[in-house]
């Protein structure tokens, strides 16, 4: 936007975050109560029921199995806050986060690169066991190994939590530490080559900014379009399914088969889901949540038998859809400031496992906004750098 433009825009503000949902809300947080950031911050966020944001549809899980040494330190942050948020905000910030474990089963072939990641793992703090398939069934009864050449199964500090106690009290916080929510919709970004100057509403409102955070989930990519910057994040749909069985073992881990189903329990249920191959993965049309039942009986319940054979019996209660906000070049966040536009941050495409990384990846780019580098946590390899050279990040373990 030209000079003439900034001065005529309806309110002008230090940091403008569209979408108020973790990763927005996170930000807000930490710049408003953690880091004394003494600017303005305005989160633009155009649902403020978050029905249909990928907060709010999560399997809400946390784990400290990641092969990418950045992820486990993102994670570390976000198990430390999820433990701490009862004493820190409350009783009713308590996001009754149960650690029940996670087990990451690997195929033929497979036990090197487990093991790999598992000593990665144990390195970056956690305790994670290496288990050979032949050991599997003396540690979990309930288990059929056939296929497996190994697993990996984190203790202590992995398990799952309530999504919108989450994102309420990082909102509640955010808001009391002087962030303030505005509703409406993101349709224009005023930008030059180097510097973004101002958002554009729906409503027609015009907003000028100091800084501007993507934290759009997977509508990043079309905000970032906004702006003229090509950023590879896409909705991608997957459903949940809700799982009851009588038999059901108890005390199930979040188990992640080979086959890309994962099973997980909740409450007096358990829920579901698959990744398909990435081959067959598309970008899903973002106003498109109706589940595909037909997933549950083509992939999801023959595997869940064959794995854990008490799923034999099973019967699915419902369902719900959730879009991944996916990193089509490696599936690993992208946190970090624009190289040319120096004004403008991004905090998306964590595909799938964005939720527990919001604390700390939210917390990242306040410090970035803050103090101009990252200072707990340097994640300078998750950058936007990388997206613009083609350098993609693997992470081994998406589920
Ligand atoms: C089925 C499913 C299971 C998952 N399981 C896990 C899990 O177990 N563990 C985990 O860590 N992660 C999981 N994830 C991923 C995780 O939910 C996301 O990575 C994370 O919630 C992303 O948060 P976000 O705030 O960036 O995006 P969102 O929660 O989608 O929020 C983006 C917000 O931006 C708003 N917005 C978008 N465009 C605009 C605009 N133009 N103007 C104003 N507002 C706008 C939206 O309304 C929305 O509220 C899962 C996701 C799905 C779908």
């Amino acid at each position: 936007m030209k000079k003439e433009a900034a001065n005529v825009a309806d309110r002008s503000v230090d940091v403008v975050i569209v979408g108020g949902a973790a990763m927005g809300s996170s930000a807000a947080f930490h710049l408003r109560r953690e880091l004394d950031f003494g600017g303005s911050v305005l989160v633009i966020e155009r649902d403020p029921s978050y029905a249909r944001s990928s907060t709010a549809l999560s399997a809400s899980s946390i784990r400290l199995q990641f092969s990418t040494p950045e992820n486990i330190r993102l994670s570390h942050y976000g198990i430390a806050f999820l433990r701490a948020m009862k004493d820190r905000f409350g009783p009713e910030a308590d996001p009754k986060f149960h650690e029940g474990g996670y087990l990451i089963m690997a195929g033929a072939g497979g036990d090197r690169t487990l093991a790999a990641n598992v000593e990665t793992q144990r390195r970056e703090g956690a305790d994670t066991q290496f288990i050979r398939a032949e050991e599997l069934a003396a540690r979990f009864s309930w288990i059929n190994p056939d296929g497996l050449s190994a697993a990996a199964f984190g203790p202590n500090r992995e398990g799952w939590y309530d999504p919108n106690t989450l994102l309420g009290t990082l909102r509640r916080e955010a808001r009391s530490g002087g962030a303030e929510y505005l509703t409406g919709e993101v349709v224009g970004i005023e930008a030059n080559r180097t510097r973004i100057e101002g958002v554009r509403l729906a409503s027609g409102e015009r907003i000028a900014c100091g800084a501007m955070v993507n934290a759009a989930g997977p509508n990043a990519g079309r905000v970032a379009g906004l702006a003229g910057v090509e950023l590879p994040v896409e909705p991608r749909k997957r459903t949940v399914f809700v799982v009851h069985c009588r038999d059901a073992p108890s005390g199930l881990p979040l188990c992640a088969d080979p086959s890309g189903v994962w099973i997980r329990p909740e409450g007096t249920f358990h829920i579901s889901g698959w990744s398909p191959p990435e081959a067959e993965d598309k970008a899903a049309d973002p106003n498109d949540f109706e589940p595909d039942y037909s997933e549950f009986e083509t992939y999801i319940w023959p595997s869940l038998a064959h794995r854990i054979p008490a799923f034999e019996a099973t019967r699915m209660v419902r369902a719900w859809v959730g879009h991944y906000d996916y990193n089509t070049l490696d599936q690993n966040g992208i946190i970090g400031r624009h190289p040319a536009i120096e004004n403008l941050y991004f905090v998306n495409g964590f595909s799938g496992h964005g939720l527990q990384q919001s604390p700390a990846a939210g917390r990242a780019v306040a410090e970035l906004i803050a103090f101009g580098q990252f200072r707990s946590l340097d994640l300078g390899r998750m950058g936007y750098e990388r997206i613009a050279e083609n350098r993609p990040l693997r992470e081994d373990n998406v589920i």
